[in-house]
C-alpha cells in the first residue's frame, strides 16, 4: 500500500490507466463509429479522463497549488455522477431494453445530472481541502450523503437491470457484467462504505481505478466479434510509431551523411509499411470471409440435419400406417384366390393375381422404407445364429423360380462343397440380402441364365449371383449401393424400382462383419453380384474364426 500511495508509482499508475483506456476507447470507437454503444463508451472514457487524471491533480499541485487542486477536485466530483449516468445508459443499450426501463432512465438521468451541478456550483459536497503532510484531506458538506446516495442509487440501477434480465447468455452482456459487478463492489466498499462508516478514505484509489477494469471487460465485449479489426489497428499503430521515430531521428540528426541515409531508410520504412498495413488488410479479409461462410455452413448443416430427421420420422410413420392395411388386403385377396368367400370365375381370377402380387410389391416397398429409417435412426436389430446358409439359398430359388420360369430364364444353384461351411448370422436379414440379389438378377435379364454359386474363398464365405442381363456401366457402378440410386439401365428396364435393395443390402452385409460388390464388363454383357461374410466353423477343419 505504501508503495501504491507514493508519488512516483501513482504517477505511473495514473498514466497507465490514462494510455490503456485510451487505447481502448480508440479501438472501440473505430470499430464502429456510429454505434450507441461504441459512442457511449467513448463519453465514458472522457468522462473516466476527468474523473481519475483531475482527483489526481490536487496530489500532483501540491500545498503551493491548493486552489486550483481544488477546482481540479471538484471537476472531478462533477465528472462522477454523470460518469456513472452513462454507464448506466450503457448497461440499457447493451441488455437492450431501452423502451422497458423508459421511467428509470428518466429518473437516472435527472439525478444524476443533479447531482453533478450540484457539486460543481456550490460547496455543498466539497467545502474545502487542506495538506497533512502530502496527503490530501478532503472536507465534506452537508450535502455529501445525498451525493453518495445518488451514486448509491444509479449503481443499484445498473445492478437491477442486469439482473432483471432473463438470460445473460450474449457473450457482450457476460463480459459486460462481470466488469461492472467489479467496479461496482469496489465503489460501495472502497468510495462510499469505507469512507463513510470507517472514516477510512486511503483506499478511494481502488474504487477509482477498478474502472479500468470495467473499460478493458466491457471493451472486450463489445469487440470480441472484431477482434480481426483490432489486429489492422494494432498493425497500424506499429507502423505508424515505427515512421514517427525515424522521422524524429531524421529531424534530430546534425549530419548530414547520417541524415540522408536516415531519408532512405524511411521512405523504405514507409513503402514497407504500407506494404505490411496491406496485407494484413488482405489477410484479414479473407479470413472473415471464410468465418461468415463457415457460419453460415454451420446454420445450413443444423438446419440439414433437422430436415433429415424429420423426414426420417415422416418415413416410419408413413410405412408403419401402410403396413397394416397391405396386409389386410393381402390377406382378403388370398383368400378370394382359394375360394374362401365363394367360387372366383376365370375372368376374375387373372385380375385378383395382379391386385395380389402388386399388393406384395408394395409390401416390400413399404418393408425397404421400414429398413431405411430404422438403418438411420440406429434400430436396426440383429438376432445372430450359425446356420449354413445353403438352405437359405435354396428357399429363395423355390420362390423366385416360377418368375425365372416366365421369363423364360435358367435359373441353377452351385455349390461347393455340398456342405457349405457354418456362418453366424440373422438368417432373416441374410435370406432378404440373397433375395434382393436373385430377384435383381431375373429382373434385369432378358435372356439366357441366372447362376447362383455358394463357395468358401479364404476364410469367407463367399455368394454370388451371375446373370447374362443387361450389365451396369461404369457410371452406375460407383452408385449402385447407395441410398435411391437406380441405375440408368436398370430404370429403364423396370420402371417399378426405387433403388433401396441394394442400399440395404449392404447395410446388413456390413453388420456381419462382411462385404459386397458388383462386377460388370459393361451393358449388355451381364454382371455378377457377390457377398462374402467370415466362416465360424469348417465342417473339414472344425477350425473355429472368431466372429
Ligand atoms: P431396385 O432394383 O429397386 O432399383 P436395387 O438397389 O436393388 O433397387 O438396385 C439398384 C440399381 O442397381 C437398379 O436400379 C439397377 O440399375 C442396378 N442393378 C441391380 N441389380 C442388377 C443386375 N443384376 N443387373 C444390372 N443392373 C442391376
Amino acid at each position: 500500500m505504501e508503495l501504491i500511495s507514493s508519488l512516483f508509482l501513482s504517477k505511473i499508475t495514473v498514466l497507465l490507466i490514462n494510455a490503456i483506456a485510451c487505447f481502448l476507447a480508440f479501438l472501440v470507437y473505430k470499430d464502429n463509429p456510429k454505434g450507441k454503444i461504441n459512442i457511449l463508451y467513448l463519453i465514458m472514457t472522457i468522462l473516466m479522463f476527468f474523473w481519475i487524471d483531475f482527483a489526481y491533480l490536487p496530489r500532483l499541485l501540491g500545498k503551493k497549488y491548493a486552489l486550483i487542486g481544488f477546482i481540479a477536485l471538484k471537476i472531478a466530483w462533477f465528472a462522477t455522477p454523470i460518469f456513472f449516468t452513462v454507464l448506466y445508459l450503457l448497461t440499457v443499450y447493451i441488455i437492450g431494453k431501452r423502451q422497458k426501463y423508459r421511467i428509470l432512465s428518466d429518473v437516472v438521468v435527472f439525478f444524476g445530472i443533479l447531482s453533478s451541478f450540484f457539486t460543481i456550483s456550490s460547496n455543498c459536497v466539497l467545502k474545502g481541502m487542506h495538506f497533512i503532510g502530502n496527503i490530501v484531506v478532503i472536507e465534506y458538506g452537508p450535502c455529501m450523503l445525498s451525493f453518495l446516495l445518488t451514486i448509491s442509487f444509479i449503481i443499484i440501477a445498473i445492478l437491477f437491470l442486469i439482473f432483471h434480465k432473463e438470460s445473460l447468455s450474449k457473450e457482450t452482456v457476460q463480459h459486460f457484467t462481470i466488469g461492472v459487478l467489479i467496479f461496482c463492489f469496489a465503489n460501495i466498499v472502497f468510495n462510499i462504505i469505507l469512507p463513510i462508516l470507517f472514516h477510512e478514505s486511503r483506499f478511494y484509489f481502488i474504487g477509482d481505478y477498478s474502472i479500468l477494469i470495467l473499460l478493458m471487460f466491457t471493451a472486450y465485449g463489445i469487440l470480441k466479434y472484431s477482434l480481426f479489426n483490432i489486429k489492422i489497428v494494432t498493425t497500424e499503430i506499429l507502423v505508424f510509431s515505427i515512421w514517427v521515430v525515424l522521422l524524429v531521428e531524421v529531424l534530430t540528426s546534425n549530419n548530414w551523411k547520417e541524415k540522408g541515409l536516415e531519408i532512405i531508410l524511411l521512405i523504405l520504412i514507409v513503402i514497407l509499411g504500407v506494404l505490411l498495413v496491406r496485407s494484413v488488410k488482405r489477410e484479414i479479409c479473407a479470413r472473415e470471409k471464410m468465418e461468415r461462410i463457415a457460419k453460415q455452413l454451420r446454420k445450413a448443416n443444423r438446419e440439414l440435419k433437422k430436415l433429415d430427421a424429420a423426414k426420417s420420422e415422416f418415413i416410419s410413420i408413413t410405412s408403419h400406417q401402410l403396413r397394416t392395411p397391405l396386409t389386410v388386403i393381402k390377406g382378403y385377396v388370398s383368400m378370394m384366390l382359394e375360394g374362401v368367400f365363394g367360387k372366383v370365375g376365370k375372368e376374375l381370377k387373372v385380375p385378383l393375381k395382379r391386385v395380389y402380387e402388386s399388393n406384395e410389391r408394395l409390401i416390400s416397398l413399404v418393408e425397404d422404407f421400414l429398413n431405411i429409417s430404422r438403418i438411420e435412426s440406429g434400430r436396426l436389430r440383429f438376432e445372430f445364429e450359425e446356420c449354413h446358409l445353403e438352405d437359405l439359398v435354396e428357399s429363395v430359388v423355390e420362390e423366385l423360380r416360377s418368375n425365372a420360369t416366365k421369363k423364360g430364364l435358367s435359373l441353377r444353384f452351385h455349390k461347393e462343397p455340398a456342405i457349405s461351411p457354418l456362418v453366424k448370422v440373422d438368417k432373416e436379414k441374410i435370406r432378404q440380402v440373397i433375395m434382393n440379389l436373385v430377384d435383381n438378377a431375373i429382373k434385369y435379364t432378358k435372356k439366357g441364365s441366372v447362376t447362383l454359386f455358394l463357395y468358401s474363398h479364404k476364410n469367407k464365405l463367399r455368394f454370388c449371383v451371375v446373370d447374362t442381363g443387361i450389365g451396369i456401366s461404369s457410371d452406375d457402378k460407383a452408385l449402385l449401393f447407395k441410398k435411391f440410386s437406380r441405375g440408368h439401365r436398370g430404370r429403364k428396364t423396370d420402371a417399378t424400382s426405387v433403388g433401396l435393395g441394394l442400399y440395404i443390402a449392404k447395410k446388413i452385409v456390413k453388420a456381419h462383419k462382411g462385404k459386397i460388390w458388383a462386377e460388370s464388363r459393361g451393358g449388355n454383357k451381364g454382371s455378377r453380384f457377390c457377398f462374402e461374410i467370415p466362416i465360424v466353423r469348417n465342417k473339414e477343419s472344425g477350425i473355429r474364426n472368431n466372429f
